[in-house]
């Protein structure tokens, strides 16, 4: 197939400013291209050589792509340059020299679609030492046998500026036309597409085989599935009306979603955007590799950052280092990662899309060996809407952004790349701060793992409530403690352990160490929330909750000029959690 007939097709494209006529082109393109390319065909209409999840990108440089015309045209860069401050355009510009060019040149080659599709393969590939050179080479070399028009597509093409806007949508619409045998075939391919992730395999499958072969398109491990996305409502009790009265709500973690592919022991994980993200969390791998027993496996999890002493969650900006190419192996020591497992898309042979949420959650019980950083999201199956409201409340103060809250109805299966009403999140709509730091007293602790172990892990602290005269906790902190701190603190609590819960102590929560209420620290956290778990202000603010500081982090300074008595009272924390800022969550 001649280039110049796909460079054709482009400007038609280009010109129309019909979405209608824009399909039909790309029908009349898709209908003439032979079918064993088309796959080709498809993927460089959208200024692409793979389907995403490959990460093979064609893209170079303007820089080098200006040497390449140069070269091909023999014009200076300096020329070329001041070209381009008139036309805006390299494409343009490299098609002007090239018309000038023509009435010297005598000699051309016709560029064929699988020609140019080669060097520009050639030209993404190329890498390392001397690479620039070859790539501008294979540019050059496709230039100076390129028509002015092909010229003007090949370079738009490869400096990413092709700006055509085919979607996969477009594409999905002409294909039903083209081959599937109408519209009314659209859905299957759009299926098809959302378990592959891959345009011009179902392009060159329907044109090939036909649309019964795509119907049967099945999820294939190591090819990225579209991911699944969930819906909004702003109260729990519009929620279980939607999902049919009752619903399996589990923690939304504030982290990165991964896809994670398993073969044996070879595991690839894609991001939301199914990018191949397997070298930003070589820990994330691994831990799919030990804890997840099944030979040939897809599931989704939450990636999240956790403080390694202490086992907590982090916020999601712990992960932001994980974005660098660089510096990957410290963001792991600094904040390695658990993964809170929500779904099984595929087990040993088995493609669960079409099976309902229950089904899925099942494989993903039995195939998930648990693991201290390897857990199923927190799941919590109710038809009432109080407990749903406390297990938000719990999930947000355990540094969740809320809830997602999922159909286990018989037709809940994976809608691959659909935002659907079979997940409904619940998030707050607005997010606090706090800005005041807080006395608070340490009531219990509980053993440290890993580095900490031999002193604590974190300390449970209360605040006082003088009406009572008792302590009721708020928090459990492990953030902010020196090397130092760390060491002395179990000679410095020891004179004040006690073998059980002091009387005075409210706590719902068991700690492994029981102190008399008497050392005082200051403490600051991200905000004050309302808790199921905590004691301080219990049914004050709602009825059945508490209040809970969030992401506590102690600030270095222990209060010894302090009473116990003299800590914030609970009423204050009521006062700080009114007045608190509050600023809206997207
Ligand atoms: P958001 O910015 O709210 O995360 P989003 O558009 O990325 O929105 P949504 O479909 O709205 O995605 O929310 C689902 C996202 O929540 C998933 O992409 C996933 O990363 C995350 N998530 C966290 N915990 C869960 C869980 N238990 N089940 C499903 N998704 C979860």
């Amino acid at each position: 197939m001649r280039y110049s007939l796909l460079a054709v097709s482009y400007e038609k494209i280009e010109a129309t400013t019909k979405r209608l006529e824009m399909t039909d082109y790309l029908v009349e393109l898709l209908r003439k291209t032979p079918k064993d390319i088309l796959d080709k065909v498809v993927y460089l209409t959208q200024g692409k050589l793979y389907p995403d999840f490959v990460g093979i990108e064609i893209g170079i440089a303007e820089k080098l792509a200006i040497r390449a015309v140069s070269k091909a045209t023999g014009q200076s860069e300096k020329k070329i340059e001041d070209d381009i401050r008139t036309t805006g355009d390299l494409g343009e510009t490299a098609q002007q020299f090239l018309k000038k060019r023509i009435q010297t040149t005598f000699f051309q080659q016709p560029l064929t679609v699988q020609n140019v599709y080669e060097h520009l393969d050639k030209m993404a590939q190329a890498s390392g030492p001397g690479s620039i050179g070859q790539k501008i080479n294979y540019l050059a070399g496709l230039l100076a046998n390129a028509t002015p028009n092909e010229a003007k597509y090949i370079i738009r093409t490869v400096t990413g500026s092709l700006r055509l806007g085919i979607a996969d949508m477009t594409v999905l619409d002409a294909l039903a036309i083209a081959y599937g045998g109408g519209k009314e075939t659209r859905e299957d391919l759009e299926r098809a597409y959302n378990v592959s992730s891959d345009l011009g395999n179902v392009a060159r499958t329907v044109a090939e085989e036909g649309i019964n072969s795509i119907k049967k398109f099945q999820v294939v491990v190591g090819n990225p599935i579209r991911p699944m996305l969930a819906e909004r409502l702003g109260s729990p009790q519009e929620i279980l009306e939607k999902l049919g009265g009752k619903c399996i709500a589990e923690y939304k973690y504030d982290g990165e979603r991964i896809q994670a592919h398993k073969r044996d022991d070879h595991v690839t994980l894609f991001s939301r955007r199914l990018e191949d993200i397997t070298g930003q969390y070589p820990d994330g791998r691994e831990l799919v590799r030990k804890y997840v027993n099944a030979k040939e496996t897809i599931i989704e999890a939450e990636c999240v950052a956790i403080d390694p002493d202490t086992g907590e969650i982090k916020p999601f900006q712990a992960l932001m280092h994980r974005r660098r190419k660089y510096g990957i192996q410290k963001a792991m020591e600094e904040n390695p990662v658990s993964l809170f497992m929500f779904d099984a898309l595929y087990v040993d042979g088995k493609d669960l899309t079409q099976e309902p949420y229950p089904v899925r959650h099942n494989y993903l019980e039995e195939i998930t060996e648990k693991g201290d950083r390897v857990r199923l999201a927190e799941y919590l199956i109710t038809d009432d809407l109080d407990e749903l409201e406390r297990f938000f409340e719990k999930a947000v103060e355990e540094g969740c952004e809320g809830l997602i809250c999922k159909s286990i109805n018989k037709d809940a299966v994976y809608q691959a790349g659909a935002r659907g009403w079979q997940w409904i999140k619940y998030k707050r709509d607005y997010k606090s701060e706090m800005t005041d730091t807080v006395d608070l007293v340490v009531v219990g602790a509980f053993h440290g793992r890993g580095k900490r172990a031999g002193t604590y892990g974190a300390l449970l602290l209360a605040a006082y409530n003088p009406k009572e005269d008792i302590f009721e906790t708020v928090t459990k902190c492990g953030t902010g403690f020196t090397d130092e701190d760390l060491e002395k603190l179990p000679g410095m609590m020891k004179k004040h352990q006690i073998p059980h819960r002091h009387p005075r102590v409210l706590s719902t929560i068991e700690a492994d160490v029981w102190f008399e209420p008497r050392v005082v620290v200051e403490t600051i956290g991200a905000e004050i929330t309302l808790s199921p778990i905590h004691t301080c202000a219990l049914d004050a603010v709602r009825k059945g909750s508490g209040l809970a500081i969030r992401f506590p982090r102690f600030t270095g300074n222990y209060r010894p000029d302090k009473a116990a008595e003299n800590a914030t009272t609970v009423n204050e924390i009521i006062q700080l959690y009114k007045n608190q800022p509050k600023t809206q969550v997207t």
